[in-house]
């Protein structure tokens, strides 16, 4: 059918259009060899962007603990910020005032005695990374000074965050983990000192597991090693992952037993700036009591208006925008506004236990108390009944709906039981929790008339649910 051209210049450029969407739809993407020629700049967006929507929608993913809400303001910094190289500080000095400025206000959240230092990272991974190097370096000069063996580092935690399993492998340090019982779900300070000795570099208690949200006790921990030196002499210091905890603990839990610089064996801390930090995607802190804490051989100077700036870090380049978000959310909420964000969390996620409860077959593990943990609810399937699914099944069913809420074991003796678990976050709205409500109840009664048959394992889980891998990819991916 021939065309009709009452504005030809218009219609030149839409014939145009259709003739680039018309060869988009018929042909893929190049996807294994790099391609030889170029395309339209708007159509392979679009086309982009449309492939994008099958990774889901974010606000859904109850599963990871990072977070999937931003302000517009915050947008707009992230924009100006996109061609900043963070590493630059003689580039960009105001960008390297503004790090500084937050590693100073952490200071003073986690009650730094005098001149704490510390720097930012890519996320708890890389921050834990350092404080363990720290740690190691710190263990192995007073071993050489006193010419004794620095061939068997160790390092002691409850169930850890996998970035801990990392840095054991990594810098050849040998991992010493308490793991779960049934009576036991955070690591005690007795079986804690089962394990120490004199080739402990240092203790990481968790201030929000991410198996169940739970906070360590840090302080018991702490006085068990104090009572450890008066017998032993042994001085092991502690190294808190507050990934979760350390953005919400000193706004929900102000009466929580101490657990930061407050205790003096508390070396160092880290914390993930994109999850309750509520900075975008890519930045996590760590910091050290004193600069003596952190041995001089491992920081390196870069230049700075002239002079040198020392660093810390295990990359060379990276992005500015989320450090700028970050002060611009420290500035903008104010203690008062994080305890308000997270207070709603609380609420949301005492809620949704509560209805959870209610509805009979799940026993909860954590409901949510601001003082026992981070804001999350987490269950498991009460041993008396026969109900013709389990997690991994309902996991599946609510995949449909689009939510992410994963399943997975715990571990020790709870290595073959399941558990589940929703993260509450910013935007889990009332509105939100009552919706995912509706869809547990008709998966439960969509499995009272059809109860499956062989219910899925926590390996098949896999292919459903992308967070709910095996355990030890499973920790990774709900970081
Ligand atoms: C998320 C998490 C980590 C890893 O943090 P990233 O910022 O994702 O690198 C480490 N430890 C704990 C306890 C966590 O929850």
């Amino acid at each position: 059918m021939a065309l009709h051209r009452s504005n030809p210049r218009s219609n030149d450029l839409e014939e145009h259009a259709i003739g680039e969407t018309v060869d988009a739809l018929v042909s893929p993407l190049p996807r294994t060899t790099f391609p030889q020629e170029y395309r339209p700049a708007l159509t392979t967006f679009n086309l982009l962007k449309e492939e994008l929507l099958l990774d889901g929608n974010s606000k859904q993913n109850l599963a990871t603990f990072c977070q999937t809400y931003e302000s517009q303001q915050v947008a707009e910094l992230m924009a100006l910020a996109v061609d900043k190289n963070l590493i630059d500080k003689d580039e960009y000095p105001q960008t390297a005032e503004i790090e500084r400025r937050c590693v100073s206000m952490m200071a003073d959240l986690w009650h730094a005695p005098g001149e704490a230092v510390g720097c930012s990272t890519i996320g708890s991974s890389e921050a834990a990374m350092l404080g363990g190097l720290a740690a190691k370096w710190r263990w192995r000069e007073h071993r050489k000074a006193a010419g004794q063996s620095i061939d068997r580092p160790n390092m002691v935690c409850g169930s850890v965050q996998i970035c801990w399993t990392k840095f054991a492998r990594y810098w050849d340090v040998e991992l010493r983990e308490v793991e779960m019982t049934s009576g036991e779900l955070c690591m005690s300070p007795e079986r804690m000192l089962e394990q120490v000795d004199e080739n402990t570099i240092v203790v990481v208690p968790t201030l929000g597991v991410t198996y169940h949200g739970l906070y360590e006790d840090v302080q018991a921990v702490s006085q068990a090693l104090d009572e450890l030196q008066q017998r032993k002499g042994l001085d092991i210091p502690i190294h808190v992952d507050a990934a979760s905890g350390g953005f919400l603990a000193p706004f929900c839990a102000p009466d929580l037993a101490p657990w930061d610089f407050r205790l003096p064996r508390v070396k160092s801390i880290n914390s993930s700036g994109h999850k309750f930090g509520l900075a975008p995607l890519g930045v996590g802190w760590v910091l050290w009591r004193e600069s003596r804490d952190l041995p001089e051989g491992l920081v390196f100077h870069v230049s700075y208006l002239g002079g040198d700036m020392p660093t810390f870090q295990i990359n060379f380049s990276r992005p500015a925008g989320q450090v700028i978000s970050q002060y611009y959310d420290f500035v903008r909420l104010g203690r008062d506004g994080y305890q308000a964000i997270h207070g709603a969390s609380y609420a949301n996620a005492q809620y949704v236990a509560q209805e959870l409860k209610k509805l009979g077959p799940f026993e909860l593990i954590n409901d949510g108390n601001p003082a026992g943990g981070i804001p999350t609810v987490v269950w498991t399937l009460r041993a008396d009944q026969e109900l013709g699914f389990n997690l991994y099944d309902l996991s599946d069913r609510l995949r449909l709906r689009g939510w992410q809420v994963p399943a997975y074991p715990f571990t020790g003796e709870l290595a073959h039981q399941a558990f589940q678990r929703i993260l509450v976050k910013r935007d889990f709205s009332r509105e939100m929790a009552d919706l995912l409500l509706t869809d547990i109840r008709n998966a439960i009664t969509h499995f009272e008339s059809h109860p499956v048959k062989i219910s899925l394992n926590a390996n098949e889980a896999a292919s459903t649910n992308h967070l709910g891998r095996s355990m030890v990819e499973c920790r990774d991916a709900h970081g």
